[in-house]
């Protein structure tokens, strides 16, 4: 399994426009576009930085993932993404090596990313997201 990079760095918020109004207003980055994922009840924004992103997450459901997340611990850093080449032969070699997974096969990310969550609990506590785009 080959890691490329930091794909993203997945932030939940309450309120998007208000933390928009931080990152685009006081950081001065480039807002490249929203998203809402029904499936994951959240709605995204997408911020490039140099060769990685910030991804904004406002929960659209307070039973989603974040509305969980942010009801249990708060705004914050919710995820870590990595690129990898290829999510099905990761995911396989990590099934085989026995780390415990969120999600056993691919599922659609935003920006059309293929992606997949590792369990926090084999990865030290960090939320590890794979993250496969074309032309990746
Ligand atoms: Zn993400």
């Amino acid at each position: 399994m080959k890691v490329l990079k930091v794909d993203h760095v997945g932030v939940a918020v309450e309120k998007l426009d208000e933390a928009l109004a931080f990152y685009t207003g006081v950081l001065g980055l480039d807002l490249h576009g929203t998203e809402t994922v029904e499936e994951q009840k959240v709605r995204t924004a997408f911020l490039p930085l140099g060769d990685t992103e910030i991804e904004l997450l406002e929960s659209t459901d307070p039973e989603g993932p974040i509305g969980k997340f942010i009801a249990a611990k708060g705004q914050g850093i919710q995820h870590i993404a990595y690129r990898v080449a290829d999510i099905d032969a990761a995911l396989s070699e990590l099934k085989e090596k026995g780390v415990r997974l969120i999600d056993e096969k691919p599922r659609y990310g935003a920006g059309g990313a293929r992606i997949a969550f590792l369990h926090p609990k084999a990865t030290g506590g960090v939320l590890v997201e794979l993250c496969e785009r074309k032309g990746s």
